[in-house]
This record gives C-alpha cells, structure tokens and sequence, in this order.
C-alpha cells in the first residue's frame, strides 16, 4: 500500500521529523514484518535519518551543507535555487527502513526527518508500506 501525507514548512532550510505520520502509517498497514519505504517527489528537499534527541545535531548539519553549498555562488539553474537542488542530491530524498513487530526499527537516537532546502513551501512524502 502506498499513503501520501502533505506538511508546510516555515523556513528556507529545516529539518521538520515525520517519524510519527510514518509510524502512524506502518500501524494503520497492519504489516508487522516488511520495509517502509519513505519519498520525497521533490528536487529540492530530501529525507533522512538522524540525531533526534538534540536539535543542535540539525542546525549542524544544515550549517555544514550550506557551508559546502553556499546559497550565493557561480550556479547556472537561472531559478536561483541550485543550492537547494544540489542538497537534495546530497541528503536524498528516500529511506527504506526496516518493520519488525509492527514497528520501525530505528536506533534509540535516531529520528526521520524530512529536509526542505527551499521553503518555506507546502510538501508531500509518499511512503509504501511493504510486506
Ligand atoms: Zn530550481
């Protein structure tokens, strides 16, 4: 089964965690034992899996990948927005997680986040619940 959620982000760069909409799913899917497969149908957002204990972890990693991809620079894309599309390559835009029991199985400290490097903008995950 495939189940779309939509979110609005508030920021230009943020990560926003969406590990409850995607366990509410996984639960709702009845599927005990499978794979969760979490997308993003954006060019210039991503998802991942990170640190969710200390919000510092995100503002770090933000930082650094502006750091790496900074928002002003020799980019061609005349939409203005490369530094958000190359991030996107960088981070991602799905992750495949393992159910066990009904449940995601994720560390003690990690938590899913999606990643938007455009907003603020309204967005959509898709996530596919597999047996
Ligand atoms: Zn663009």
């Amino acid at each position: 089964m495939v189940k779309k959620f939509t979110l609005s982000t508030n920021s230009k760069t943020e990560f926003i965690e969406i590990t409850p909409q995607v366990e509410r799913i996984v639960k709702e899917s009845g599927v005990k034992e499978g794979i969760c497969w979490v997308f993003a149908p954006h060019t210039t957002a991503g998802i991942t899996i990170n640190e969710g204990a200390d919000p510092s972890v995100r503002q770090d990693i933000l930082n650094q990948l502006t750091r790496i991809v900074p928002f002003r620079g020799n980019y061609l894309h005349l939409e203005g927005n490369s530094p958000a599309h190359i991030k996107s390559s960088i981070i991602g835009v799905s992750e495949a997680i393992i159910i066990e029991r009904g449940k995601l199985v994720l560390g003690t400290w990690q938590s899913l986040y999606f990643c938007e490097f455009d907003g603020p903008r309204h967005r959509q995950v898709i996530v596919k619940v597999q047996q």
